[in-house]
């Protein structure tokens, strides 16, 4: 059943008021939007907080981006939104936010594909790093195109972080789950070990996805290969998400490899 334009609003209202209450925006940062129906999306204003909204701001456009409702400028990346609409009919909310954690990921640009945490397995598969593109701009989201189909959830890099799903709250749960992930990956790597489920046990969870309905198909990069070792998420219609990219003259971080060796020099440390 089609939701009305108004409950749509709120949704949208709430999603910016919870994103900028924790902090996965600064300033005027992100951008919301929810579909209608076949002809039109309602998405927020440019340039405004998203923490302070009313259902009155928000801006309803056509699939060409021309304004039908609403005093102010859409978001700068409404083509995004509309593309994402576009190639995946089965979504109906998107949300763009920064929240520091991944977009930390997105910086060093390290995806979040390893499988290190079950709901993250079974929820989102994996999180893919699109490639930089100018805010604003087709090159914006065009990298992102390329992963759309297998994945809800993907962190842009040197950028930020985009969640997608069957409506306003779910795509803002999965941006939740995201910084979630990152935090943990975060603190996991600090104390030296990024320990990942086994791959038998993350293939009991892909098969969960199945179980669960989740059409995006990922499989594990180990999981045909050994019971053994680590593994990272990938999508069965695309090559692998670069894993540890050089870039910008950084460090090339093969992040499992690093910790593993600072783990086993530790613990030859501690045997003495
Ligand atoms: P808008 O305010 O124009 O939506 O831009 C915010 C943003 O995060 C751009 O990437
Ligand atoms: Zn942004």
């Amino acid at each position: 059943m089609a939701s009305s334009l108004y409950k749509l609003r709120r949704e949208i209202v709430e999603a910016g008021r919870r994103v900028y209450a924790r902090n996965y925006v600064a300033s005027n940062d992100g951008n919301i939007s929810a579909r209608i129906d076949s002809r039109k999306v309602v998405i927020t204003p440019s340039g405004v907080s998203k923490g302070f909204m009313s259902p009155e701001d928000l801006i309803v456009v056509d699939y060409n981006g021309n304004v039908l409702e609403g005093r102010k400028k859409p978001s700068s990346e409404v083509f995004m939104h509309l593309q994402i609409y576009k190639d995946r009919p089965d979504v109906n909310g998107v949300v763009h936010a920064h929240p520091p954690k991944a977009t930390g990921f997105a910086v060093a640009g390290i995806p979040l594909t390893q499988c290190v945490l079950p709901e993250v397995i079974v929820g989102l598969g994996g999180i893919p790093l699109a490639e930089y593109g100018t805010p604003g701009t087709d090159e914006f989201y065009k990298p992102v195109l390329k992963y759309l189909k297998d994945y809800d959830a993907f962190l842009l890099e040197n950028h930020g972080a985009l969640t997608i799903g069957a409506d306003v709250m779910n795509a803002y749960y999965k941006m939740e789950t995201l910084e979630h992930f990152a935090h943990i990956a975060f603190t996991a790597i600090q104390l030296g070990n990024l320990g990942s489920i086994s791959p038998p046990n993350v293939q009991k969870l892909l098969d969960l996805r199945q179980r669960f309905g989740i059409k995006t198909q990922v499989s594990c990069e180990s999981c045909e290969k050994s019971d053994e070792g680590s593994c990272t998420v990938q999508a069965e219609t695309q090559p692998a998400p670069a894993k540890s990219p050089q870039r910008n003259g950084s460090k090339s971080v093969d992040q499992e490899a690093l910790i593993q060796s600072v783990t086993q020099a530790v613990l030859k440390q501690l045997a003495g």
